[in-house]
């Protein structure tokens, strides 16, 4: 499908199938298309071009409520005047649904999402957290297949966003419906897809599981998106080496490498980063060369900045990338 606001391609005829009981992630900068997609699939924003299929249904033409998804937007959009059952049961009071039977539904909903003690409270009674699940248990009480998430854990602190990261997950598994769930963030779409599509300028530069896309990413775009990753020029082609396996070793045989000089060095607990530009290559190398060493090997021979060293990887560790 393709998404045109006046002259400008927002999204770039993609194409992508997600098997049913997917977590998918869509991945990429800002401005790539990501929401846009999203809210094609969820309704709330016309097709240009293509189809949009749930099963074997088109669903391009029916209006949100009748396509089998749903949405949790990133603000929760929660009536603040209503409590968190009246917030959860709003779209089946919609539909007619007798009181009893709504109130009750609900509170099974807040219950999946551990928030039945909180029944009664209004949104402003409520953490950040809170409210994001009371979104999502008004969100999954229409019993949608395809639960679509715009960016759902960027208003949370660290903490809680690795917590309600877990969450979704389980709910996902739990409920055994698909989720395609919007991010910047290569950690979390790492850390949550079972499918992780990386977009690029409104395209899909792959679509992969996370192992795959950080072991064969298969451009250079989606190496230095991902991190972790070198990106060289070698012998005319590109090539990716990943920064932990790379060593401060000189190359052996089999293995290829460089003299440089240490720039940086960040003690990150687990692992230290070093940063190394290699000699007489200062400009044409603006990124340098990252290589990460577990912090107990770091330093059995530590480096500092300004130290000469040489970089060495095994041939078998080198990713050639498609130009
Ligand atoms: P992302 O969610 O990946 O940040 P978006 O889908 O929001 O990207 O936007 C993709 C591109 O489309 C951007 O260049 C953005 O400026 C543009 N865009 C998004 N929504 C609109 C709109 N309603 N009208 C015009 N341009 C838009
Ligand atoms: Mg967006």
């Amino acid at each position: 499908m393709t998404k045109r606001y006046g002259q400008a391609i927002a999204v770039d005829s993609i194409s992508l199938k997600i098997p049913a009981g997917t977590y998918c992630c869509l991945l990429g900068p800002s401005g790539c298309g990501k929401s846009s997609t999203l809210r094609m699939i969820a309704g709330h924003e016309d097709v240009s071009d293509g189809d949009i299929l749930l099963g074997n249904t088109v669903v391009n033409d029916l209006p949100p409520a009748r396509r089998g998804t749903a949405m949790m937007f990133q603000n929760y959009a929660l009536f603040p005047h209503l409590d968190c059952v009246d917030n959860v049961a709003f779209s089946l009071k919609m539909k007619g649904v007798g009181k009893t039977e709504r109130r009750a539904r609900a509170l099974d909903m807040l219950r999946l999402v551990d928030m039945q003690d909180y029944a009664a409270r209004l949104p402003s009674q409520l953490s950040g957290g809170q409210q994001q699940r009371v979104a999502l248990a008004r969100a999954l009480i229409t019993g949608p297949s395809v639960l679509l998430l715009d960016e759902p854990l960027s208003a949370l602190d660290p903490f809680l966003r690795a917590k309600m990261r877990e969450e979704l997950k389980r709910l996902q598994k739990e409920l055994g419906i698909s989720f395609i769930h919007v991010t910047h963030s290569q950690e979390e779409a790492m850390a949550l897809a079972d499918l992780v599509v990386v977009m690029n300028k409104g395209r899909i530069e792959q679509a992969d599981t996370a192992r795959e896309v950080f072991n064969h990413p298969r451009t250079a775009f989606v190496a230095r998106f991902i991190g972790g990753h070198n990106i060289l020029q070698d012998n005319g082609r590109t090539i990716s080496v990943r920064a932990d396996r790379a060593s401060l070793a000189p190359p052996a045989a089999g293995e290829s490498g460089f003299a440089g000089t240490v720039r940086a060095v960040e003690y990150l607990g687990s692992v230290v980063h070093v940063g190394v530009s290699r000699a007489g290559n200062g400009a044409a190398e603006a990124d340098g060369f990252l290589v990460a060493i577990p912090e107990n090997r770091f330093f059995t021979a530590p480096v500092a900045p300004g130290d000469p060293v040489t970089v060495s990887w095994k041939l078998e560790d080198v990713h050639v990338l498609e130009e």
